[in-house]
């Protein structure tokens, strides 16, 4: 069993900053799931299948393979062989992502990696359901949040970094939406685990953030 730790919160919160950043402290592997649903989101989007099509987003799972692979400690995500790791983080694929993750059929793709990554080596995985659904006895877990605002800041200058266009006030829309829709959702849906450390990033840099996760780490 490695040791395990769980990092869960809503969309834009930095789980994905922060838990690369203590995966290289404490020399663990980061599993990153939000990208394995982004995976299968491509999947969908290339076939056409519109997301509320419930059966036909099931019926799509059957032809999609997803597997991880580590080139130079950095997580790669393949679809049907397809290295498709530079397309998951668009606006397109996470809102097809979010959408089609409240699908049993399409969790039910994924549980069994992620746990088998979990139980071969010391990670930490970030999700929305981690501690609470996949690694229920992970040696720690934390509940990473801030403010929507702050939130939809962030998503905005990470992708206007990255050059591509975006509307900030959409952007906010969206995570508000997305946020809804990951906690009210019937089948694992994202709440704070009742032993998880509750840690709100607003007001906090990445430094405070990860020396704070970092303390209750192994
Ligand atoms: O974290 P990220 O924005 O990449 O996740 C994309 C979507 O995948 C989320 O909005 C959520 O609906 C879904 N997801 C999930 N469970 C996880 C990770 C992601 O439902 N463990």
């Amino acid at each position: 069993m490695g040791y395990n730790v769980a990092i869960d919160g809503p969309a834009g919160a930095g789980k994905s900053t922060i838990a690369r950043l203590v995966a290289k402290e404490k020399g663990y592997i980061y599993v990153d799931t939000g990208a394995m649903y982004r995976a299968l989101a491509v999947h969908f989007l290339k076939k056409g299948v519109a997301p509320e099509d419930t059966d036909a987003v099931s019926g799509a799972c059957a032809d999609a393979d997803v597997s991880i692979r580590y080139e130079d400690g950095v997580q790669q995500v393949f679809l049907n062989g397809e290295n498709v790791t530079g397309m998951l983080r668009t606006e397109e694929v996470g809102n097809m992502a979010s959408m089609t993750s409240a699908v049993p059929a399409v969790r039910e793709k994924l549980l069994e990696l992620q746990r088998t990554l979990a139980r071969e080596n010391d990670v930490i995985m970030d999700g929305r359901d981690i501690g609470t659904n996949i690694l229920p006895d992970a040696d720690v877990k934390i509940y990473l949040t801030a403010s929507a605002e702050t939130r939809a800041k962030r998503r905005y200058d990470e992708l206007t970094e990255k050059g591509m266009e975006c509307d900030l006030d959409q952007i906010e829309r969206d995570i508000r939406e997305r946020d809804e829709r990951d906690m009210t959702r019937e089948i694992a849906p994202l709440k704070k685990a009742q032993d998880a450390i509750l840690v709100d990033s607003s007001h906090m840099t990445i430094p405070e953030v990860i020396a704070e996760i970092c303390s209750h780490c192994r």
